[in-house]
């Protein structure tokens, strides 16, 4: 009997990607998608030669469909550097298509580590994924430095619109030294937290923020009372979830997380998410198994895998020759998609089927079929049996089918 394919209502944005990824995209799509899902998308071509073609505006136009339809699904991009200009003939040296669209959206970026029960994480007593939500503006990232030649007095001065101005004394320098001169908005600080406690909500996990208010009473403080005025917005969505809202002290978190079960979002100021991104990634496993979405304050949401075009395998495949790239978190970015739109489109089936498809994945994995990268990661009892990255999506797409 011929498979009912399951229907939708209103479309996924669909940015296409590069190199590596952009094979997978199509195999992932007629594979695992196609023959099930009565797919509706709206397709935006990120590649590079396409984005090259648009002067960049097909980027740019994706983001405008985002909010528009309040889902999409991004294939992983290059960002272009000198390197590439000359191998793409570009006209120009673009930004990177996820900070164009992190702007747009003034998104906030969650990344969750996919878990199976025979891929070991490094920390064992993590059962369940620990998501990363970093704060990705200002700090120290977009910081004023300085290297202080010799003695003298560092100052710190703001001039207001109203002519008035507050100056504090930062050192007197006794000789040579460093500075620097770093700011946050309230109005970024706000969007952070509102989506922090969004995405804790809509996944039903417990919210952790870690910051160092003892230290940075005023700059610290400011995080520390913004997401406890935030708290309360969602205090009796998060009682009727059953959820809770945790402060500490940074290194209090730091110390709570490495002992924890895992299972909950933990929001970081910008430093401390990039830092300890990576820390969760590797203890995790593989820079493969991990997710990223790009959650807007107003609640829409871009999917995508956390890494890159895969280059190396790109060219070799290119040459005819299979390689293992592993395709799990591009599986993951749809059917992350996928579930968020049956949720919005009130369509349990779509709901239902992308569970399907990540415990299909989750079942090949625990099985022992595996691509190269994850051979070493294996605990299983099954003779591990290494497969390429075509090999894998078929494997996962018999699963789907049974
Ligand atoms: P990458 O594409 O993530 O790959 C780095 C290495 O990690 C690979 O060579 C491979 O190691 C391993 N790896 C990553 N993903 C894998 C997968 N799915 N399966 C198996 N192994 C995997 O990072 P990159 O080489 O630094 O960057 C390549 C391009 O991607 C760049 O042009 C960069 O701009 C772009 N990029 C895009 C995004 C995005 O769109 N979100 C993010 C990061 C980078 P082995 O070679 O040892 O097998
Ligand atoms: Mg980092």
């Amino acid at each position: 009997m011929p498979y009912k394919k399951i229907p939708m209502l209103n479309p996924i944005v669909e940015l296409d990607g590069d190199e590596m990824t952009r094979v997978l995209w199509q195999w992932v799509k007629n594979d695992l998608l196609l023959p099930f899902v009565g797919l509706k998308t709206e397709y935006y071509d990120l590649g590079l030669a396409n984005r090259d073609k648009t002067d960049d505006k097909v980027t740019a136009d994706a983001a405008e469909a985002i909010k528009k339809w309040g889902v999409g699904c991004k294939c992983a991009t290059i960002t272009p550097n000198v390197q590439r200009v000359a191998e793409y003939n570009l006209k120009r040296m673009y930004p990177s298509p996820n900070a164009t669209l992190r702007a747009a959206l003034d998104g906030t970026i969650f990344r969750a580590p996919i878990t199976a029960k025979n891929i070991a994480p490094y920390i064992p007593g993590w059962k369940k994924p620990v998501t990363v939500a970093r704060h990705a503006y200002a700090d120290i990232y977009k910081a004023a430095e300085f290297r202080v030649e010799g003695a003298g007095t560092a100052e710190l001065t703001v001039k207001y619109a109203d002519g008035s101005t507050e100056t504090k004394t930062v050192n007197e320098f006794g000789g040579a030294g460093v500075l620097m001169g770093m700011f946050n908005t309230d109005k970024s600080i706000y969007a952070f937290a509102r989506a922090c406690f969004a995405y804790a909500l809509s996944s039903g996990q417990d919210l952790w923020f870690g910051a160092k208010d003892t230290i940075a009473k005023i700059y610290d403080g400011r995080f520390k009372e913004i997401f406890a005025e935030v708290h309360a917005e969602f205090a009796a969505r998060f009682r009727e979830r059953g959820i809770q809202y945790y402060y500490m002290l940074i290194d209090d978190a730091v110390a709570q997380a490495v002992k924890s079960e895992g299972g909950f979002v933990w929001a970081l100021k910008n430093y401390d998410g990039d830092v300890m991104s990576d820390m969760v990634a590797s203890a995790t496993g593989s820079l493969a198994l991990m997710t990223s979405v790009l959650v807007s304050p107003d609640g829409k949401y871009e999917y995508e895998a956390a890494h890159g075009t895969v280059t190396r395998h790109y060219y070799k495949h290119l040459k005819g020759e299979p390689v293992s790239t592993n395709s799990v978190a591009t599986i993951f970015a749809w059917s992350g998609a996928l579930r968020k739109r049956g949720e919005l489109d009130n369509l349990p089936a779509l709901v239902t089927f992308a569970d399907k498809l990540e415990i299909a994945v989750a079942d090949t994995i625990n099985g022992g079929v595996l691509t190269g990268d994850l051979v070493p990661l294996y605990t299983g009892s099954e003779p591990v049996r290494r497969v390429d990255a075509r090999g894998f999506i078929r494997e996962v797409a018999e699963k789907v089918e049974n």
